[in-house]
């Protein structure tokens, strides 16, 4: 179901979950996302965005987050990543299998992979919120030893 930003499809018609194609601000890009956090959030958004009826109602902007754990495994992604993305380790290493990695588009930290490391993949994801450059980012996050 194709909505607006504030999740509005029809008047007194909003949608929320696998089903809803979006205008997401944060990103500025049409999106419609397939995991359990976004159903539970875009959830409460959507409600609240019937409560509103005709008055004023904010944009439902998210950093889009999942989660799986593969086997001993806890692997957490928070934004977007596509191929043409610059990607940076900040801590930890591939070999180890532990690690937390950047991806930056234009100049902007738009998403960050973890392996086995919840606390700093939510610090990062607080990043992809407020739109830090890239550059910025890798540094804050590497200075957080
Ligand atoms: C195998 C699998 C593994 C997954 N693993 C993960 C994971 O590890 N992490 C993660 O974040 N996400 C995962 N997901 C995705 C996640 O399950 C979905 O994004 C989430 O359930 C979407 O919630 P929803 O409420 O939009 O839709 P759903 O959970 O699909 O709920 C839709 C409901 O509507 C009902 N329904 C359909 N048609 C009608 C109708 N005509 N009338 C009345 N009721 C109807 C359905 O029966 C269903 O109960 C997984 C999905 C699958 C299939």
């Amino acid at each position: 179901m194709v909505c607006d930003e504030t999740l509005l499809a029809a008047p007194g018609v909003v949608a929320a979950g696998d089903v809803c194609r979006w205008p997401n601000p944060l990103f500025g890009e049409s999106m419609r996302l397939e995991h359990w956090t976004n159903a539970t959030e875009q959830g409460v958004a959507a409600a609240k965005r019937l409560l509103a009826g005709e008055g004023p109602a904010g944009a439902f902007a998210p950093v889009p987050f999942f989660w799986s754990d593969q086997y001993d495994v806890k692997i957490q992604f928070a934004g977007l990543a596509s191929a043409g993305d610059d990607l940076a380790v900040v801590h930890g290493s591939v070999e180890d299998r532990r690690f937390v990695a950047l991806y930056g588009r234009a100049g902007r930290v738009v998403g960050v992979l973890g392996f086995d490391n919840p606390r700093r993949v939510m610090q990062c994801r607080r990043m992809v919120a407020d739109r830090v450059g890239f550059d910025e980012a890798v540094a804050e996050a590497r200075a957080d030893a």
